[in-house]
């Protein structure tokens, strides 16, 4: 990447040029003047006018070429709204691009250009950036990726939760020959570094161990990965002490990565992991974020009082730690990963299956699951768990965990819901969605500047099973919803969540802001119209509201379709101190 810097020196030397050639021709007419007839040349005056003859054949040259007639841009946007991606208020004006980069803004641009659109006072903002994506679901099935495409979003970050590739250089190599239409970087997540030394298996790592995860780690910052991630909610990485993962953030800190973390618990012990979170960011030496930031279970609603206050103490004493977040009451996870107990699940499924069929442990994780219904991400009553996916039976998707509790005959109670819930484990698991979050802490959380918006999302298969509507809902769902009809926040301060503030975060400083120099990443929307569609019922629905979707200069969306062009590139982590 260079730097935002680079190419408006390349707008000065252009400049120069001409000056010279001006200054030159000027030289030549001068130098005809004095060229009198009978006038002896002498080899000064010679190799003067020899130096003068060549400027002035280089210059008009220049003049005759085709090339220098073609328009000075390639596409000019117009009478747009420009929401810089910095915070400040809009304000009018015109957008030009070469190649892949802003290369001016002004309130009224009238050079020619290849391509100018009119933006009719639509808002023009930098396109959006998601750090938290699961974008390896899905991108080489749908390289366009439209449901993000359509909300505006042009860079995508996988690897979060603890979970991506190790190692991660044939996945890069994968994702950088693949035609796409979006912008990819990724993390490198300590679950799957922890697996791939110790499997999935509760207790601490030998120190050769520990020396095998730092350089799987490293190697990983080397490959260009933005950070480690963690998810210590998740099998390995809740068996994983602080101090293992302090000294593996200390690998991605000496790169000049940062540490972002799915916590160890989001729901009665949300508070202590925000603190392991803050404390692994300090000890770690390198920023940390709690990612997807949400408040589980009726019993704790209200707890974003706390969580967010401790942020903040966290930052006045010079902890870099910031949040990001979804816009919904509901998350996404694994149906045994929700509803069972961590020590359950430890090793592979056949571990688990046994644990099952053994009674006495069976009733152990029963009473569990029972607790997790009533209190965590159950929300209290088995109708707000809904099954997304089950590869063993599509026609559960969709239903919920009601519904699956009489589907096998049983009276509907939480105890048998928690039966039931066994038994979609037993016969393979499912994506479930989990209606546990309360619409208060989540308004608290996006008004917390230290917020930045992330989707959590993948790229579905339009169409197939029933993905949380976040995949091609988020972005719009804040703009339309949250900003416009309820005024939770501003619209300047929603794009600079989904902008300027995640680029700065990963260090990608040649985008996330409407600025010459930067990379021409743009989003078009209209904010009288822009709003989500999609719902847990019917997810497959694309945003509204979007009419020009800007990747590397490139026009990818326009007017309700995806366009051919594929500018879409691997994003790599800056080298520190470049
Ligand atoms: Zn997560």
């Amino acid at each position: 990447m260079s730097s935002p810097f680079a190419s408006g020196t390349k707008i000065g030397r252009y400049e120069n040029r001409s000056k010279i050639c001006e200054g030159g021709m000027r030289k030549v007419s001068l130098a005809h003047d004095k060229m009198t007839p009978g006038t002896k040349l002498n080899w000064y005056k010679m190799r003067k006018l020899i130096v003068i003859v060549v400027t002035a054949a280089v210059c008009l040259g220049i003049a005759h070429n085709p090339q220098a007639q073609n328009p000075r841009y390639d596409l000019l946007l117009r009478n747009g709204r420009i929401v810089d991606g910095s915070g400040s208020p809009w304000y009018r004006g015109d957008v030009a691009i070469r190649g892949d980069t802003i290369v001016r803004v002004a309130p009224s641009i009238a050079e020619p250009a290849q391509r100018v659109i009119d933006l009719n006072d639509q808002v023009i903002a930098p396109g959006f950036i998601d750090i938290h994506t699961h974008a390896r679901r899905g991108i080489f099935d749908v390289p366009t990726a439209d449901n993000y495409v359509r909300q505006g979003v042009t860079t995508l970050i996988e690897g979060p939760d603890g979970s991506s590739p190790v190692p991660l250089s044939p996945f890069l190599k994968r994702l950088d020959a693949l035609q796409k239409s979006v912008n990819i970087g990724t993390f490198i997540g300590q679950g799957s570094v922890r697996a791939a030394v110790i499997g999935d298996v509760n207790r601490k790592p030998t120190a050769e161990e520990l020396d095998k995860m730092r350089a799987l780690v490293e190697q990983g910052m080397k490959d260009g990965a933005f950070g480690l991630s963690s998810g210590l909610f998740y099998v390995p990485g809740t068996f994983t002490p602080t101090d293992e993962v302090v000294e593996l953030a200390k690998v991605a800190a000496r790169y000049g990565g940062i540490y972002i973390s799915h916590m160890r618990d989001e729901a009665t012990r949300v508070v202590d992991s925000v603190k392991e979170t803050i404390a692994i960011g300090e000890r770690g030496g390198l920023p940390t974020q709690v990612t997807h930031h949400k408040i589980i279970g009726k019993t704790n609603w209200g707890k974003s009082i706390i969580t967010l206050r401790l942020i903040d103490e966290a930052r006045a004493r010079g902890v870099d730690a910031t949040i990001d977040q979804y816009p919904y009451t509901a998350s996404s996870t694994g149906i045994g990963s929700a509803l069972l107990p961590a020590w359950a699940l430890e090793g592979g499924r056949e571990d688990v299956l046994k644990r099952l069929k053994d009674p006495t442990t069976r009733a152990r994780i029963k009473t569990e699951t029972i607790r997790l219904i009533r209190e965590e991400r159950g929300g209290g009553d088995p109708k707000n768990v809904v099954i997304a996916r089950c590869e063993w039976d599509a026609s559960l998707a969709g239903k919920n965990l009601a519904e699956v509790t009489r589907l096998r005959k049983m009276a509907l109670t939480i105890p048998n819901a928690a039966e039931a819930a066994l038994w979609l484990v037993e016969k393979g698991g499912c994506q479930g969605v989990f209606h546990a979050i309360s619409e208060a802490d989540l308004k608290r959380i996006l008004r917390d500047p230290a917020t930045m918006i992330g989707s959590d999302g993948e790229i579905p298969i339009f169409g197939q099973a029933s993905p949380h509507p976040r995949s091609y809902g988020t972005f719009a769902r804040v703009l339309g919803m949250y900003v416009r009809d309820l005024k939770v926040i501003s619209l300047e301060e929603a794009i600079r969540k989904m902008t300027s503030f995640p680029a700065q975060r990963l260090g990608v400083l040649d985008r996330g802001l409407i600025r010459p120099g930067m990379k021409a990443d743009i989003a078009v929307f209209d904010p009288a119209r822009v709003r989500d569609l999609a719902t847990f019922e019917k997810p497959h629905q694309y945003a509204e509201g979007f009419s020009f979707v800007i990747v590397n200069g490139q026009v990818v969306f326009e007017q309700g379709r995806m366009t051919a062009a594929r500018p879409g590139r691997v994003l790599l982590r800056q080298p520190k101190g470049d």
